[in-house]
C-alpha cells in the first residue's frame, strides 16, 4: 500500500532520513518508533507528499509520488498529527467537513457522513459547533481523526496523535483508536517515541535512529532478539524508575 525506496531527505547539514526502504502493508497498524529528531515525522511527510525525497522515491497506492498525482493520490491518505492541526478560525464541524466542501459533496451526504464520524469517534454532536480553543486536547483529537477519516482514505497517518494528552485521556483514546483500526482495516502508521504505546497498537514496530531502521519486528522480537544494543537500550530506558522494584504494572 506504501512503500519507500531508497528515499533519503536532508534539511543543511542533517541527513534526517538515509536511503530509507520500508513497506506498509495494506489493513496493517504499523508503529514508527524512536527518539526525537530519528525521523519519524519526515517520514511521515513524505508520504503523504508535504516533502519530496532527495533520493529515492515514495508509492502510495501502487503510484510512484509525483508533482502531477501528489494531489490525487493525498485524497487516500488521512493525516493527524500531534496537536490536531485543526484551523482555529473555524467550528470542530466547519474542519471535518472541510474535504467534502472541497470535492462538493451535496449537504445531506456531507451531514451524513459527519453523523457518521461522529459515532464513531465518540464526539458528541454539540460539540461539534464550538471552535476548536473551546475544546479539550482530547476532543480536538477526535475531531481531528473525524476530519481525516471524512473521505474513507484507505490510508491513516497519524504523527503522535496522543502526545500532548493527559495520561488518563491518553489511555482512554488509545483504547478506542486501537479498536477504531482494527474495524475499519485501514492501513495505518502511528508514529511515537513511547514504547508502551507502540506495543499497544503495532503488530510490526519500526525503531528507527539517525534516519535508519535499527529494528523492525514485532514487540516481543524487540525485546527478545535486539538486533543491536540500542534497542535494549531504547526500551529500557522507558521503564519507569518503579519497574525496579515491581511496583509498576
Ligand atoms: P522525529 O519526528 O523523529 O522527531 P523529524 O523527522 O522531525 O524527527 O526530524 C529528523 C531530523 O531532521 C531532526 O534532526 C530534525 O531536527 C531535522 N529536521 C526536521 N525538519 C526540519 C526542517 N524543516 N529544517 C531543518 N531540520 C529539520
Ligand atoms: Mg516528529
Amino acid at each position: 500500500m506504501i512503500e519507500l525506496a531508497e528515499a533519503s531527505k536532508r534539511y543543511g547539514d542533517v541527513e534526517a532520513l538515509r536511503r530509507l526502504s520500508l513497506v506498509f502493508e495494506a489493513a496493517r497498524t504499523s508503529v514508527l518508533l524512536g527518539s526525537s529528531g530519528s525521523g519519524k515525522s519526515t517520514v511521515l511527510q513524505l508520504i503523504v507528499g508535504l516533502l519530496r525525497p532527495d533520493t529515492g522515491e515514495v508509492r502510495v497506492a501502487g503510484e510512484r509520488l509525483t508533482a502531477q498525482n501528489v494531489q490525487r493520490l493525498r485524497l487516500q491518505i488521512g493525516y493527524v498529527v500531534q496537536t490536531g492541526g485543526l484551523f482555529p478560525h473555524l467550528t470542530a464541524r466547519a474542519n471535518v467537513e472541510l474535504m467534502g466542501r472541497y470535492l462538493a459533496y451535496e449537504d445531506a451526504r456531507r451531514r451524513a457522513r459527519v453523523a457518521e464520524l461522529a459515532e464513531l469517534a465518540r464526539m458528541s454532536p454539540e460539540l461539534l459547533d464550538r471552535y476548536p480553543c473551546e475544546l479539550s486536547g482530547g476532543q480536538r483529537q477526535r475531531v481531528s481523526l473525524m476530519r481525516a477519516l471524512l473521505l474513507d482514505p484507505p490510508i491513516l497517518l497519524l504523527d503522535e496523535p496522543l502526545g500532548a494528552l493527559d495520561p488518563i485521556t491518553r489511555a482512554e483514546l488509545q483504547f478506542e483508536l486501537r479498536e477504531i483500526f482494527r474495524s475499519l482495516e485501514k492501513t495505518v502508521v502511528l508514529v511515537t517515541h513511547d514504547v508502551r504505546e507502540a506495543a499497544f497498537f503495532g503488530d510490526r514496530l519500526i525503531l528507527l535512529r539517525g534516519g535508519e531502521v535499527v529494528q523492525d519486528g514485532s514487540f516481543g522480537q524487540l525485546v527478545s532478539e535486539p538486533a543491536d544494543p540500542f534497542v535494549s537500550r531504547f526500551i529500557q530506558a522507558q521503564s519507569g524508575p518503579l519497574d525496579q522494584f515491581g511496583l509498576d504494572s
